[in-house]
């Protein structure tokens, strides 16, 4: 008798919440799980899908049951904790394990590519190049373009940045190449380790604390809260973790916010580890990330800064992991796979038993609750390392004060003093182009975008009108589309419009503007901050693009523009935010032996949040803000999810979600689902949206239900014609 063929259920990219069931390959032994595989799939497709398990026999009739068309890797690409991770992902987000093991794959190798490295190719110019005539190129704009960036670049450039220079960047490289002017080089994609390692500064009392806290805790998992202010010294702490760590011959995990991945931290790392380290983020090429990714893996790479999607990087023998800004929203993946990485970190550093550091300023309302639970252990770093000071906080009450394009005269005043003793100042203001509303003063028409509930936003460097949700663009018409009068305006202030006042009232001053707007081509934001550190700015504006990560010595002076947007919000979450951006930008006045100020813009002045900035006292923001957050039952003290729904047919999404809830089982006590209704922003891109929010006590029930009712709203027949995600623990609600 001959056994029955064993039966392989694989996790395939797709939107089904299932596994596929197949056939083993003749005669080969099965694969095991977390072997990639390639199967045939519908009528006449192949898939790359990862082996998930295996059953004794298949549901599926035998004659349906196809076979694996080719195994791909020897071994399992995951340890069984990571893989074990990927699957509890799955369930606690309600995602299919197909599509969650894709987000957590490189490209390549999600494209069925052998998980070996080919090298990365980095470009340079020869010493022909540097000293050549340009003339000999004639009239080819590309290739004098790009002669001029490899002359620019020491340390050469790689294939994402020619890219960016041009996509045609090949056939001009190709001549260069010919004129024996430039090189390339297989390049390792490892950051270049340094030679001597710089030893850090003693630490302080409450530091060396702190890392006793956290070496000193037994071994397996821990979550420590590091909670110090910006300055505190939290980096240092790292440094010194990551020291032992990599001394036991194990590796780190360091996860920072999208934006915080900046050259200056990596430098930071890169002088003080005589190490390879593995850096992971979107602006890699394919090869660039998978070659990481395998560094990570094998242990070539002992440490890794990457952000959020490095969270499933592999290891060979991972040893602690770090998240910095803890509370950064960059950490939540908004489409898709909706996951936190923050807390996956966590679920991760428990199932491989070891210790986890969450750092911030100012912690998430939902982190700072389970260190006072006890959950996790809260470690503070009160005050700021070496001499630095922690600026004074005034606020300026606005319902007095007259500005003028936004500025108020003290804070004009403040400006002032500072240019006259050659010390720099930042304006921060969460709004970027000119004005945020273009407006007909005859008629009241108000410029609005066609596809989105949302006004235009003026442009005026390119004398645009621009959607900040869909980026539709206007040019700006001379007359009022109304009432043909001309009387259109500008209505409140961007960064902008707060650049161009200042160019008026300081003729003299260097500015410098930071925004996704200034900053669009590659490499500028590293330009102008670099000026900035290097003195040549006096005033910078910028949106919060300059408030995180960047050491600014010689800033004395944080203007916060315009504070109040947040305040009084619809959504719950919106002064949790407010009170991190200011703490933010507040951080990086007075930094070395200058002390600093802190000037707030608000028409609110009375409110509790700004007494606790005043203070210094994130956690007396926290009292007052859990306090309302226990009233209302919101999160921390509740857990949701979100279902949305949209749909290019006006009133469908909103119809889909009433069947929904209308098939939902009978939910246990303490869970509420509230009516669906329109999102606070109906209309986005074209699409009417809705969304229907469900709550509860625990956890355990919430998740319960959802499992038993999702199945039911797939089956729903408007299922098929609407776009509908689930979101569980959403940090946006709208
Ligand atoms: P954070 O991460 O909390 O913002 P950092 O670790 O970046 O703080 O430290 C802020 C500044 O203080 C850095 O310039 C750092 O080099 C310096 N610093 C940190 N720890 C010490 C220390 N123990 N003694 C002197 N300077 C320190
Ligand atoms: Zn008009
Ligand atoms: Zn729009």
């Amino acid at each position: 008798m001959t056994a029955a063929p064993a039966v392989v259920q694989v996790a395939l990219p797709c939107p089904l919440d299932k596994l596929f069931d197949y056939l083993a390959p003749a005669g080969a032994t099965v694969p095991p799980v977390g072997v990639r595989v390639r199967v045939p799939f519908g009528a006449r497709r192949t898939l790359v899908g990862v082996v998930a398990g295996r059953v004794p026999a298949s549901q599926l009739p035998p004659q349906r049951l196809k076979r694996i068309a080719a195994v791909l890797d020897a071994e399992p690409l995951w340890s069984d904790e990571l893989f074990g991770l990927l699957r509890w992902a799955a369930d606690y987000y309600h995602h299919p394990l197909g599509e969650v093991v894709a987000t957590a794959l490189p490209t390549l190798l999600r494209q069925g590519r052998p998980a070996q490295v080919a090298g990365v190719s980095q470009w340079y110019v020869t010493a022909d190049g540097r000293g050549a005539s340009t003339g000999a190129l004639g009239r080819a704009p590309l290739r004098h373009r790009l002669l001029e960036a490899l002359r620019a670049a020491p340390d050469g450039l790689s294939e994402v940045e020619l890219r960016t220079l041009s996509p045609n960047w090949p056939a001009a490289m190709r001549a260069l190449r010919e004129k024996g002017w430039a090189q390339d080089r297989a390049r390792n994609c490892l950051e270049p380790a340094s030679v001597a390692a710089l030893p850090g500064p003693a630490l302080s009392t409450a530091q060396q604390a702190a890392l006793d806290a956290i070496l000193g805790a037994a071994a397996g998992y821990h979550c420590h809260v590091l909670h110090g202010v910006t300055g505190s010294g939290k980096t240092e702490v790292y440094l010194r973790v990551i020291e032992q760590v990599l001394a036991r011959g194990e590796q780190a995990l360091v996860l920072v916010p999208e934006i915080g991945l900046t050259p200056q931290l990596v430098s930071r790392f890169r002088a003080r580890f005589p190490v390879p380290i593995a850096v992971l983020h979107s602006g890699l090429t394919d090869q660039e990330r998978l070659c990481a990714w395998l560094a990570a893996r094998e242990g070539h790479a002992p440490i890794v800064l990457g952000t959020r999607s490095a969270v499933f990087a592999p290891f060979r023998r991972l040893g602690v992991i770090v998240v910095d800004e803890e509370h950064d929203a960059s950490y939540k993946q908004q489409e898709g796979f909706r996951y936190s990485a923050r807390d996956l970190t966590v679920a991760r550093a428990a199932r491989e038993r070891i210790p986890v550091v969450l750092g911030s300023a100012t912690p998430a309302l939902e982190t700072l609750k389970n260190a006072r639970d006890g959950a996790y252990a809260l470690i503070e770093l009160p005050d700021r390392a070496g001499a630095a000071a922690l600026p004074v906080v005034r606020l300026l009450d606005m319902r007095r004060l007259k500005p003028a394009d936004g500025l108020s005269a003290p804070l004009r005043e403040a400006l002032a003093q500072r240019l006259a003793r050659a010390e720099q100042s930042l304006l921060f203001l969460n709004r970027r182009g000119f004005a945020p509303v273009w407006m007909c003063h005859d008629c009241g028409w108000v410029a609005a975008c066609r596809r989105c509930d949302a006004r235009l936003v003026l442009h005026e460097g390119s004398r645009q009108l621009r959607c900040h949700h869909c980026g539709a663009e206007e040019p700006l018409a001379p007359r009022c589309p109304s009432c043909s009068g001309n009387a259109l305006r500008p209505l409140g202030e961007g960064t902008e419009r707060v650049e161009s006042a200042l160019q008026r009232l300081f003729p003299e001053a260097r500015i410098e503007r930071i925004d996704r707007d200034s900053t669009r081509r590659k490499g500028t934001l590293e330009e102008k901050l670099a000026r900035a550190e290097r003195g040549e700015a006096d005033i910078l504006v910028g949106t919060q693009m300059l408030a995180k990560g960047h050491d600014f010595p010689n800033v004395t002076l944080v203007g916060v523009v315009n504070a109040d947007q947040g305040l009084y919000s619809a959504d719950f979450r919106a002064p949790e935010r407010l009170i991190q951006q200011i703490l933010q930008v507040a951080g990086r006045a007075g930094r070395a032996d200058k002390p600093g100020e802190v000037l707030i813009q608000t028409w609110h002045p009375q409110h509790p949040l700004f007494a606790a900035l005043q203070h210094h006292n994130f956690h007396e923001f926290a009292d007052f803000a859990l306090a309302e957050r226990q009233a209302a039952a919101l999160p921390p003290y509740s857990h949701l999810a979100l279902l949305r729904a949209e749909s290019t047919r006006s009133g469908e999404a909103l119809r889909f979600l009433q069947a929904a809830r209308a098939c939902a089982p009978p939910g246990a006590q303490g869970l509420q689902l509230f009516d669906p209704v329109a999102s606070p922003m109906e209309r986005r891109a074209g699409r009417h949206r809705a969304q229907l929010l469900i709550q509860a006590g625990q956890r355990r029930p919430l998740h319960a239900f959802l499992r038993d009712w999702l199945p039911e709203v797939g089956a729903l027949p408007l299922a098929k014609r609407v776009r509908w995600s689930l979101d569980v623990d959403p940090i946006d609600l709208f």
